[in-house]
């Protein structure tokens, strides 16, 4: 599983960071850093909430 994130959509809403803090973290240019991009599967529930909540779907899932 990968973590695919359109830093040109984000807006550093930060919604993803509040839902998964381990796996987003928005920096000072207010725009999203994924911390860990490959992560293992038992975290698919905790992403996939944090990637829905994202308010412009600047965030997937790949695999
Ligand atoms: S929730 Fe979406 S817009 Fe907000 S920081 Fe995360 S990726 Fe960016």
């Amino acid at each position: 599983m990968r973590i695919v994130a359109d830093l040109g959509t984000c807006e550093g809403l930060g919604m993803c960071e509040a839902m998964a803090p381990d796996f987003f973290e928005v920096g000072e240019d207010g725009v999203v850093e994924v911390l860990d991009a490959e992560p293992g599967e038992e975290h698919r529930t905790d992403l996939t909430a944090a990637v829905d909540a994202c308010p412009v779907l600047a965030l997937a899932l790949q695999g």
